[in-house]
C-alpha cells in the first residue's frame, strides 16, 4: 500500500532545527500516524510522503511556507496587563489561550511589563526551516469513522 489521499500513514520520525536541536522525535516512543491528505501534517512533509511505501526513509527539509508559515509581526501585540488574573505567573515562554474570530489563538508571552504583555501569536516553529528524518512503519486504510473526523483512531492517534 502506498500512502495517499485517505490512507493511515505511520511513521518514526526526528524534527531538528536549522541550528541541529532536536525539537521533537517519536524515537523509544510509539511511530505517530497522521490521515494523509488532509492537511494534519505540515504540507512539506505531507508532499514528500505521497507514493511512499511501508519502510520508506527520507531526510525532508521544508522551508518555512510548506511549514508553520513565515513569521508576521502583525501577530505580535502588546495587552494591558490587567487584562490577566494578577495571580498568573506571567513570564516569557509561557503560553496562553485566547479566543480569536476564527477560534482559538495560542499566544507566547514574550516580554512582560507592570503595564503590559506582549504576546506573540505566530506558531513557535513559523519561520524555521525543518528537517524531517522519517521511516515510514505502516500504512493502512482509514476507516468511515476516522474520515469523517479527520484525523486517526487507535495507538498514535486520538482517543475518544
Ligand atoms: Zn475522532
Amino acid at each position: 500500500m502506498q500512502a495517499s489521499r485517505d490512507k493511515i500513514v505511520s511513521m518514526h520520525y526526528t524534527l531538528t532545527a536549522d541550528d541541529g536541536n532536536v525539537l521533537d522525535s517519536s524515537t523509544g516512543g510509539e511511530p505517530l500516524s497522521y490521515l494523509h491528505g488532509h492537511g494534519n501534517i505540515v504540507p512539506g512533509l505531507e508532499n514528500a510522503l505521497e507514493g511512499a511505501k511501508t519502510g520508506f526513509k527520507s531526510r525532508v527539509t521544508v522551508e518555512p511556507a510548506d511549514g508553520y508559515g513565515e513569521r508576521r509581526e502583525e501577530m505580535v501585540i502588546a495587552a494591558p496587563r490587567e487584562q490577566f488574573d494578577p495571580a498568573m505567573d506571567l513570564k516569557p515562554g509561557l503560553q496562553v489561550v485566547a479566543n480569536g474570530p476564527q477560534g482559538q489563538i495560542i499566544f507566547t508571552v514574550r516580554e512582560v511589563s507592570d503595564e503590559e504583555v506582549t504576546l506573540d501569536g505566530n506558531h513557535p516553529l513559523a519561520g524555521q526551516r525543518l528537517h524531517f528524518e522519517v521511516e515510514v512503519t505502516d500504512i493502512r486504510a482509514a476507516s468511515e469513522e476516522e474520515l469523517s473526523h479527520g484525523h486517526v483512531h487507535g495507538p498514535g492517534g486520538h482517543h475518544h
